[in-house]
């Protein structure tokens, strides 16, 4: 008989389960994010979608009818059916709740599930920079659940928020996440090429947008600049203590429909060479505690070998839109190396973040019992 080694089986997502499915909840939805939740979570191993929900516009209605469907793939029969119920914890009764909602709504939405004693993966900005609040990427950060238990106490919540970070700020920090842990990290210049899919549904006028480069998306550097050093900080008591070094960011918006470009020229600690950086992201595999998870791809960062990759009309599907494609490590006469990296926003930057950390909670203990 051929033995399988532990590693292996994590690789084929073999990973143990919770003894029964869970109960889940979409909020949000009918939107970009919300309905790629929906793709995720239909057939999901772990996970029962119970409920799905939206604003008051869309309460009430049948999903199919209230929602304009996106992609290509068809609408998840038992998902059609579902009556979509408006965002109130009374009325939607899951243990875990994925959030798509718009920014303008989550703070009190969120708020109010957590209070009910329900674990919230959240998409929004709102929480993501409170002290107390974990912005978890899986394969990079997962020991910063820790600090829920310190939330739950301060908030006298029942339940928590977990938060995923800005699609963008995601892509950027997978690779950083290797180089930061073997050289450490002093600066990064950051400069974003991003897809319209980004501005969710229906985004950005195709007359704004086509033939153009829109060099503005509000709020998107100053989150740049401060949630990749959350992502990279470390644990300390109650609370996350942000890395120390600085990052300036240009944000574009281009006519691409997904995948998210970033430039980045980084300035190292420790110095190396770029044959270094670039073999040390190939080597990661990210955090163990994240292997083998339904959802984890099997290498988080690819390294693409020809100069003209990545692209995202070729490489945003990588690991089922979970890899980030990294290409063109080279010195940088600035700083100390640059690189280009391209990922999917809507899978690696929101929803299938949101879900793999859902199962990362899963496997932690903290909800279900794994
Ligand atoms: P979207 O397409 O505009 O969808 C917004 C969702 O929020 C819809 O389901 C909408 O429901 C719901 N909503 C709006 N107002 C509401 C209200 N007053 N009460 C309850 N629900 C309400 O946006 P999206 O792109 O999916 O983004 C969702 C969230 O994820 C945002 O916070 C966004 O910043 C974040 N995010 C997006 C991306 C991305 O690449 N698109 C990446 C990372 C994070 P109705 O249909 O009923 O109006």
């Amino acid at each position: 008989m051929t033995m399988i080694s532990k590693p292996e089986l994590a690789l084929r997502g073999a990973v143990p389960g919770p003894k029964q499915k869970i109960s889940v909840a979409v909020l949000g939805a009918t939107g970009a994010v919300g309905q790629s939740f929906i793709r995720l979570l239909a057939n999901h191993p772990w996970f029962t979608l119970v409920a799905v929900a939206a604003s008051e516009r869309s309460a009430g209605r049948p999903y199919a009818e209230a929602t304009r469907w996106l992609g290509t793939e068809p609408m998840p029969d038992q998902i059609a059916s579902m009556t979509i119920a408006p965002c109130d914890p009374l009325k939607v009764d899951a243990e875990l709740v994925f959030s798509a909602l718009d920014s303008s709504v989550a703070t009190q939405v969120e708020a109010a599930f957590a209070s009910a004693g329900r674990f919230v993966l959240s998409n929004a900005k709102n929480y993501r920079m409170d002290p107390d609040v974990p912005l978890v990427i899986a394969e990079v950060n997962p020991d910063h659940l820790c600090i829920l238990e310190a939330q739950q106490r301060r908030r006298k919540w029942k339940g928590g928020i977990i938060t995923n970070g800005n699609c963008v700020a995601i892509v950027a920090t997978v690779p950083l996440a290797p180089i930061h842990q073997r050289f450490g990290i002093k600066q990064v210049f950051v400069s974003t090429m991003q897809a319209v899919s980004g501005a969710g549904y229906p985004g950005v006028p195709s007359l704004d947008i086509l033939g153009n480069v829109i060099p503005y998306i509000g709020d998107e550097e100053s989150k740049i600049e401060s949630e990749l050093q959350k992502f990279l900080g470390t644990a300390i008591g109650d609370a996350i203590q942000p890395a120390s070094f600085i990052v300036s960011a240009h944000a574009n918006r281009v006519a691409v429909e997904h995948g998210h470009t970033v430039c980045m020229s980084i300035a190292l600690g420790k110095k190396t060479s770029a044959d270094e950086v670039a073999a040390c992201i190939e080597e990661w595999r990210g955090a163990p505690s994240a292997r083998g998870l339904p959802s984890a791809p099997d290498r988080p960062v690819v390294l693409a070998k020809n100069p003209d990759r990545p692209q995202p009309r070729l490489d945003v599907n990588a690991g089922g839109g979970m890899t980030v494609t990294v290409g063109r490590v080279r010195p940088d006469p600035l700083f100390d190396v640059k690189l280009v990296a391209m990922g999917h926003n809507i899978l690696r930057g929101a929803a299938g973040a949101s879900v793999l950390n859902a199962e990362l909670l899963i496997t932690s203990g903290l909800v279900g019992s794994a």
